[in-house]
């Protein structure tokens, strides 16, 4: 037996092999493979290792590193299993987890999908230092690798390649993140839709399995479609979707992630609306959810409503005017959800399956009933008293404000982080003509890239002097996630006081 170390959370267990290399001494790939897998032509797998039956028995039994678990919190397998034909996420599995030959990389589209995976191993230098001062070590992490996204969603900052190329030609081979491999440069700070949407896809990772039927995705989007009204009739309105989508990310940062949405009739996310006859990739599923939902987005509620949906083809299932069954209890549990949630909120509340229901077997009752249900909202909304929700919104951020001013850790204050801490809608920033009091606020509170850097080198200095660090220009930098070229000139002259100021 092998003494493997036990994987650190989210370690990739290409990590720990390696890791364990280290500690045996052990140089040669061949050497390592024969004393973890009694095998010299194991693959070494990033993305997706496989033996985990046997790397799991050098753990003797620990019920936390069965051959499951290993999978679920040490691979890249949850990225992709919800989003695959589940005979295919069950297939990959499989061979996953027993001792033989995968081809997972394939099956579960990642070979072939235009969501690229890293050429090389990355990391962020910041996880790092916390990784040394909590483990004595660093280590290769799954967050850092995940196809199309080089962000650490912890500390907002663009990962760094290392020189360790994956490829084919060291592919018996596990290295070690040793600080011989880090390369001392200091990242940029990255722009935070994409450090949320990296978020996101960590919050996927530790999510429980959920398999999910390429059918089920169909009714899920054609849901989402009407959720957002973006459905006349029996048709999605395509373009609107569009305009959501490409407004919210913009078309250059769909194109880094190598996914554009081009003008013919079978782009992708067109088809994402339309029956499903192929899968898509982890990342188009969240991009299309982070702009519906934004902060408000809850992946596991996404998961778990899709998996209940039905499995039966898009088009066997029979969408009747008539209702084929006259479910009276039914009925009246949809009455009382829409009576409480409202017909949106009835759906996001637990209910959709419900709804899906009803639409199937008593579509016209339930048109009926939604209708009348919806029309006094519908009233209201044209007599807005203006006046009194500006000083409301008003009122709640100011008060945010005065806790905020205290907090010096938290992201750079501009008008979206303000509305959304303050927890006003987003949607209403652009009535802001109607609202002069949260303007003339927003016009003095909202932080400059200046003033922002100027507290993040404040954080720093406090950080440093906590620790009884020497304060030097490139600590701080690097603390406070600066470089010369970015810093701004009252930035750059607080740095210059900083390091001349001697804590006593
Ligand atoms: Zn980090």
């Amino acid at each position: 037996m092998a003494c493997l170390p036990v994987p650190y959370p989210d370690e990739l267990l290409y990590s720990v092999i390696a890791r364990y290399g280290v500690y045996a001494g052990i140089t040669s790939p061949k050497q390592l493979l024969d004393e973890v897998f009694q095998n010299r032509k194991i693959i070494a797998s990033v993305a997706f290792q496989g033996h985990l039956s046997q790397i799991s028995a050098h753990y003797q039994g620990n019920s936390d590193l069965t051959p499951y678990k290993l999978l679920q919190g040490h691979t890249l397998f949850p990225l992709y299993s919800p989003f695959v034909y589940p005979n295919i996420a069950a297939q990959a599995k499989h061979e996953l987890l027993t001792d033989c030959r995968h081809s997972a990389e394939v099956q579960l589209g990642k070979a072939a999908s235009k969501v690229k995976s890293p050429h090389y191993l990355r990391y962020c230098p910041f996880c790092v230092t916390a990784q040394i001062e909590q483990y004595g070590e660093p280590f290769w992490i799954r967050r850092w690798q995940l196809p199309s996204l080089s962000v650490c969603a912890e500390h907002g900052a663009q990962l760094i390649n290392s020189p360790i190329l994956i490829s084919e030609a060291h592919r018996h081979q596990f290295t070690a993140l040793s600080p011989n491999v880090l390369l001392h440069s200091t990242p940029n700070l990255t722009n935070s839709k994409i450090t949320m949407i990296t978020a996101y896809a960590q919050q996927l990772l530790n999510l429980p399995e959920r398999l999910i039927h390429p059918a089920q995705w169909s009714y899920f989007y054609q849901d989402l479609a009407y959720q957002l009204g973006f459905v006349r009739g029996k048709h999605v309105l395509h373009e609107l979707i569009a305009n959501l989508v490409l407004g919210y990310w913009g078309s250059h940062t769909l194109s880094c992630f190598g996914i554009a949405v081009s003008k013919e009739d079978t782009n992708w996310l067109k088809c994402l609306f339309r029956k499903h006859r192929k899968s898509f990739s982890y990342l188009q599923h969240l991009l299309v959810w982070q702009a519906c939902y934004e902060q408000k987005l809850d992946i596991a509620n996404i998961l778990s409503t899709a998996s209940a949906l039905p499995h039966a083809p898009y088009e066997d299932i029979p969408i009747s005017t008539e209702p084929v069954v006259v479910d009276q209890t039914r009925r009246a549990k949809w009455q009382r959800a829409v009576a409480k949630f409202g017909v949106k909120g009835a759906r996001q509340n637990g209910f959709a399956h419900l709804y899906t229901w009803l639409y199937r077997h008593d579509k016209q009752w339930l048109m009926q009933f939604n209708q009348s249900s919806a029309k006094p909202k519908i009233a209201k909304t044209g007599r807005v008293d203006w006046s009194k929700r500006d000083k409301r919104y008003v009122r709640q951020l100011i008060l945010l404000i005065n806790k905020a001013e205290t907090q010096l850790g938290s992201s750079r204050h501009t008008v979206t982080w303000l509305v959304t801490h303050a927890h006003i809608p987003l949607s209403q920033i652009k009535y802001l003509e109607k609202l002069p009091l949260c303007k003339l606020f927003f016009n003095k509170y909202c932080e400059t890239i200046e003033e922002y850097q100027c507290r993040r080198i404040a954080m720093a200095c406090i950080r440093c002097i906590a620790k009884h660090q020497i304060l030097r220009t490139w600590r701080i930098e690097r603390m406070a996630g600066l470089n010369e070229k970015r810093t701004r000139p009252l930035a750059s002259q607080l740095l210059g006081f900083a390091v001349k100021y001697e804590p006593s």
